[in-house]
């Protein structure tokens, strides 16, 4: 939490109500989050605030970003990790990203995305 507020900081951003309260959610769940999810979590915020905070984030990093369904989900960003989500129930589970990247000769900025999926044993039983 700290490291991401001195980031903010030293890129000039202040530490308005939506940006923290958005920020707050990331921290508290470590699931993918979609814009729903997390607007759902705090109603004084609208969606488009919520949007515009995520966008930020998105741009100075902070958040890794996975697209399931169509839909982009969130979270924070620590060790290279993907995300293992449950179709039934939306129940998600952290996987380490293993994957090395190569030197790509004629790109910058080399991210990637993977999503998993599957039934989770709570749905299963
Ligand atoms: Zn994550
Ligand atoms: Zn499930
Ligand atoms: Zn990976």
């Amino acid at each position: 939490m700290k490291d991401i507020l001195e980031q903010l900081k030293n890129k000039g951003y202040k530490l308005t109500q939506p940006r923290e309260k958005v920020l707050g959610i990331l921290l508290h769940n470590h699931t993918a989050l979609s814009v729903q999810d997390i607007h759902k979590k705090i109603d004084s915020v609208d969606k488009a605030s919520v949007y515009r905070v995520l966008n930020l984030f998105e741009e100075l990093g902070l958040v890794n970003i996975e697209n399931f369904n169509n839909e982009k989900l969130y979270c924070l960003t620590r060790d290279p990790h993907h995300h293992i989500i449950c179709k039934k129930c939306g129940y998600s589970e952290e996987v380490p990203c293993t994957y090395e990247h190569h030197d790509f000769n004629n790109f910058d900025n080399v991210q990637h995305q993977m999503t998993l999926t599957g039934v989770c044993n709570n749905c299963n039983k």
